[in-house]
């Protein structure tokens, strides 16, 4: 059934956030859901909530459209085949790849010397994270490459420039060319095993906190990647930067979460008198984690 057209004709906000693994999701009718839990499967006619549950179709649509049993066929009739509409979005969401391969170069000496810089350990992040070189030509010449695992495959990667006031300072992998749209997942996620998760701003602070931390990239988070986050863990922490637009984004994410029914809390760190966790020194942010409990 196209649902896409369906409610858009009837005027029922939807949300395309998981239209790649099938879903168009809408408000649920059943539960006290204050975002978008009740999902439609596109490819099969059955609808689930993520929150209370799989449900009758029929009963639902009747529920939903506000219309007697006998002509909800009738009204259907015209849905029941795939509308240009939702092929075309289709065939964009297929553009993105299968596999991809990483540049493959080492790092340089300039690179490893920015890493020291900044307090970092370059084999300990090779090693544990994977972190390449950008090569001495091409698109990620004087960058970091560091790539993003899902479910151990190579799905995207970030790079951060060491240059000094080069811009942009990150550089993600472009949409069409990853396995995964980087604005979809988090770095890191392979190394959380808990039920709750830690989200930092930007990957050199997920580095220097390590396991139970991911960072999307930048403080603006999509919709796509909370609902993400909300579905897999049940606690989440919000760690942006110490300054204030960071601060005012946290405290809308973690609102927003709170809607989807998580725990979600902010991470005040000012104490320490750090800009960024980045920036912290290991030691500290030991400290700051047998303070937090975690
Ligand atoms: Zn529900």
């Amino acid at each position: 059934m196209d649902y896409i057209r369906l409610f858009n004709e009837y005027r029922i906000p939807f949300d395309l956030s998981y239209l790649k693994s099938g879903w168009v999701n809408i408000q649920c009718v059943y539960c006290n859901d204050a975002s978008m839990h009740l999902g439609f499967s596109v490819n099969d006619d059955f609808c689930n909530c993520f929150r209370c549950g799989g449900h009758n179709l029929r009963m639902t649509l009747i529920k939903l459209l506000n219309v007697p049993a006998n002509i909800l066929d009738q009204i259907l009739e015209p849905f029941q085949t795939k509308s240009k509409i939702l092929s075309r979005l289709n065939e964009k969401e297929k553009l993105n790849k299968n596999k991809i391969e990483l540049p493959d170069f080492p790092l340089s000496k300039a690179e490893k010397n920015y890493l020291l810089d900044r307090h970092f350990n370059p084999d300990d992040l090779i090693k544990k994270y994977r972190i390449q070189g950008g090569g001495y030509v091409g698109d990620w010449k004087n960058r970091i490459i560091i790539p993003i695992y899902l479910g151990g495959k190579l799905v995207s990667w970030v790079s951060r420039t060491i240059i000094k006031d080069r811009e942009p300072r990150y550089k993600n992998l472009e949409n069409h060319l990853s396995v995964i749209d980087p604005k979809k997942i988090f770095f890191n996620l392979d190394n959380c095993r808990n039920d709750y998760v830690i989200v930092a701003e930007g990957p050199f602070d997920v580095m220097r906190f390590g396991d139970n931390s991911v960072c999307g990239f930048g403080t603006t988070l999509t919709r796509a990647q909370l609902m993400y986050l909300s579905n897999r863990f049940k606690k989440i922490y919000f760690m942006f930067d110490n300054e204030r637009i960071a601060q005012k984004k946290a405290r809308e994410h973690a609102m927003l979460t709170q809607g989807y029914g998580i725990d979600s809390f902010i991470i005040d760190f000012s104490d320490y008198g750090y800009k960024d966790i980045g920036e912290m020194p290991p030691f500290k942010v030991k400290q700051l984690k047998r303070e937090l409990g975690f």
